[in-house]
C-alpha cells in the first residue's frame, strides 16, 4: 500500500510556511501501515496540481491532498481533482446550511465565494470540518483513493483523525497491518560507534527494520515491524531487541522515547535518591534539564551556578589557593570539579552531587583548550569520581554535550 502526499500552496514554495501537514500525515499513515513514497509540494495552479496528480496516480494507491479548499480564487484543489478524476462538483447541503448559519449568526452576508467551501466532489464521501468551514472529500476513482483535506493544521488534524482515517481503514480493510515500533534510547555512546556495533544487523535488516538516529547526547534506535497486533509485533521484534541489548546494553537507558533526564528522575525516584548540581561553564543547564521533568522535586534538591572564582570560593568553600595563583590547579581542573561535587552534595544534603567546570569557548581559559570539561560525581560514602572530557563544537554544543554527559554519568 503506497501513498503520496500532495501539499498545495504557493506559500509553501515561497518558504513562507513549513509543510508540517506532510509531516503529520506521513506519521499518521505510517502508524496504520501505509508507506508514504513521495511528498510533493505544488503551488496554487490548476495545471500544475493536475500534473502532480498525474505523477502521483501512477505511483500511489492513496493520494492525500492538503490545502486549497478555502473560499478564494486561488483555492483550486477541489476543482483540479474533480477535473482529473472526471467528476463534477456539488454542494453538500449540510455544509451549506452550516455556512449560512455561521454567517447569519455573525450578521454577515455570505458571498458566492464562501459557498464554495461547501463544495465536494460528486460521488465522494464528505469529510466534515469540525474546526472550520471548508469540508473535505474522500473518493475512490479507478484504483486510487483520494483524500482532500484543508490547509490549516487545526482543521486538518481533527478531520483526518475523526473522518479520513476511519474512511481509509474501511476502504483498505484487511490489508492494513499497523506499524509497531520500539524506541531504544542510548547515552554515553556516539551514533557511529553504536551503529558500528550493530552494523551487520542494520545492513542485513529487512523485517523488523532498524533505524538509528542521533540527538545531542542521546542516540535512538527505532526497531519497527508491521503486525496485526502487539503480540505478533513483540514476537517478531524480540530477537532483534535482545541482540541489540546484548551488544550495547550498558548504554541503554530506556526502552521508550524519553529523554535522559526523565530516565534519571524515574531511576532516582525509584531508589529514593536525591541529587544537587554545581555548575560553572554549563550555567545551570543540568538543573534546567532535570527540572523540566515533571515530578523532579522528589529527586532534585537544587543547584548553584558558581561561575566566577569568587562564587566558587564564597558559596562552595573552594580554597582560593586552589583556584588562582602559582600553585593553583585552576577553576578548570580535576581538583575543583571534585570539590564542587562534594561541597554541593554536603551543602544540599543529598546522596549525589554533580559538578561541571570547563572551557566552553570560544577562547581558551587558564591556558586550557576549548572543549576541556571536568565532571565530578560525588556519592555519599563513596570516593568522588572525576571525569575528564573533551567535547567538539561551538560554545552552545560544548555546553549542551557537557550537561548531557554529566546526566549520563549520574545515571550510570
Ligand atoms: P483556508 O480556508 O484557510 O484558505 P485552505 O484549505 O484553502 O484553507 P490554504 O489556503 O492552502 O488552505 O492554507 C491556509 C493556511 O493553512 C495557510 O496560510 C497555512 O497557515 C496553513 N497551511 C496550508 N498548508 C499547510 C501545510 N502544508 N503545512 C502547514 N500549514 C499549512
Ligand atoms: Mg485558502
Amino acid at each position: 500500500m503506497k501513498a503520496e502526499i500532495i501539499a498545495v500552496g504557493t506559500e509553501l514554495l515561497l518558504g513562507q510556511i513549513v509543510n508540517t501537514n506532510a509531516q503529520y500525515i506521513s506519521k499518521q499513515l505510517a502508524e496504520i501501515g501505509i508507506d508514504v513514497y513521495f511528498q510533493t509540494v505544488v503551488g496554487d495552479n490548476r495545471e500544475r496540481i493536475q500534473e502532480a496528480l498525474r505523477m502521483a496516480q501512477q505511483r500511489a494507491d492513496v493520494i492525500v491532498l492538503t490545502g486549497g479548499l478555502g473560499p478564494t480564487e486561488d483555492d483550486l484543489t477541489r476543482d483540479a481533482v474533480a477535473e482529473f478524476t472526471g467528476n463534477t462538483l456539488a454542494f453538500d447541503r449540510a455544509a451549506l446550511q452550516q455556512l449560512e448559519t455561521y454567517f447569519h449568526n455573525r450578521g454577515m452576508a455570505m458571498t458566492e465565494n464562501n459557498r464554495r467551501q461547501a463544495l465536494f466532489i460528486e460521488g465522494a464521501d464528505v469529510l466534515p470540518n469540525d474546526a472550520g468551514l471548508a469540508i473535505g472529500s474522500a473518493l475512490q476513482a479507478g484504483n486510487t483513493l483520494y483524500i482532500l483535506l484543508p490547509g490549516p493544521p487545526k482543521e486538518l488534524k481533527p478531520m483526518f483523525e475523526r473522518y479520513a482515517k476511519p474512511w481509509l481503514l474501511k476502504h483498505l480493510g484487511q490489508e492494513i497491518r499497523s506499524l509497531h515500533s520500539v524506541m531504544l534510547k542510548f547515552a554515553g555512546i556516539g551514533e557511529s560507534i553504536l551503529a558500528d556495533r550493530l552494523a551487520d544487523l542494520i545492513d542485513g535488516q529487512h523485517d523488523p527494520t532498524i533505524a538509528p538516529y542521533a540527538q545531542e547526547g542521546e542516540v535512538t534506535i527505532r526497531v519497527s515491524t508491521k503486525a496485526s497486533d502487539p503480540a505478533e509485533a513483540e514476537r517478531k521484534m524480540r530477537p532483534v531487541l535482545d541482540e541489540i541489548k546484548k551488544r550495547a546494553g550498558e548504554h541503554l537507558y530506556a526502552e521508550t522515547d524519553i529523554p535522559l533526564e526523565q530516565a534519571i528522575v524515574e531511576h532516582f525516584a525509584q531508589n529514593g535518591w536525591t541529587a544537587a548540581a554545581a555548575e560553572s561553564c554549563t550555567g545551570g543547564l543540568i538543573s534546567e534539564m532535570i527540572t523540566s521533568v515533571p515530578g523532579s522535586s522528589r529527586v532534585f534538591a537544587g543547584g548553584i551556578v558558581s561561575y566566577t572564582n569568587e562564587i566558587k570560593h564564597q558559596w562552595l568553600g573552594i580554597p582560593m589557593s586552589e583556584l588562582e595563583g602559582q600553585d593553583a590547579h585552576g577553576a578548570v581542573s580535576r581538583e575543583t570539579a571534585k570539590l564542587m561535587a562534594e561541597q554541593i552534595r554536603e551543602r544540599m544534603n543529598c546522596r549525589f552531587g554533580v559538578s561541571i567546570t570547563g572551557v566552553a569557548g570560544p577562547s581558551p581559559s587558564e591556558g586550557k583548550p576549548v572543549g576541556l570539561v571536568y565532571i565530578g560525581i560525588s556519592e555519599q560514602g563513596k570516593q568522588t569520581q572525576v571525569f575528564e572530557e573533551r567535547f567538539n563544537g561551538d560554545r552552545v554544543l560544548i555546553r549542551w554535550r557537557a550537561a548531557k554527559r554529566a546526566l549520563y554519568l549520574l545515571w550510570k
